[in-house]
């Protein structure tokens, strides 16, 4: 998520060359991962796709990856989409859940999520 955030749309394996120049990751996840993990995350969205030639000369379309710009606009707004799977045990003792179903941190003085939140902006 951060990553996205810092560095842009990018396709899943972009993202784990990054993952791998970080210093502080402490397990980089395949691509294969990575791509399970993206699909289940309603923060992430794929935007396009790219036509990539590897190295015996077959063309693949990899997805390019980026946050859900619409509904993410600041790095708080991150903590915000969390689904209960992915917050932190802080963020789980805050969370509440919303009229729409979901279980969220609610921004500061805000009595629904973040999604419901923009969608009626
Ligand atoms: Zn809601």
């Amino acid at each position: 998520m951060d990553l996205l955030y810092e560095f842009g749309p990018a396709t899943k394996e972009r993202m784990a060359e990054l993952l791998n120049q970080k210093k502080n990751v402490r397990s980089i996840p395949s691509p294969h991962t990575l791509s399970a993990l993206l699909s289940k995350n309603p923060q992430i969205v794929a935007i396009g796709s790219e036509e990539v030639e590897n190295l015996v000369g077959i063309k693949a379309k990899h997805l390019i990856y980026d946050i859900n710009r619409k509904l993410i606009q600041s790095k708080q707004d991150i903590t915000y989409t969390r689904t209960l799977t992915i917050m932190t045990p802080q963020q789980k003792e805050v969370a509440k859940k919303c009229s729409c179903g979901r279980v969220r941190v609610f921004p500061d003085g805000y009595n629904t999520c973040l999604h419901c939140l923009r969608t009626s902006e």
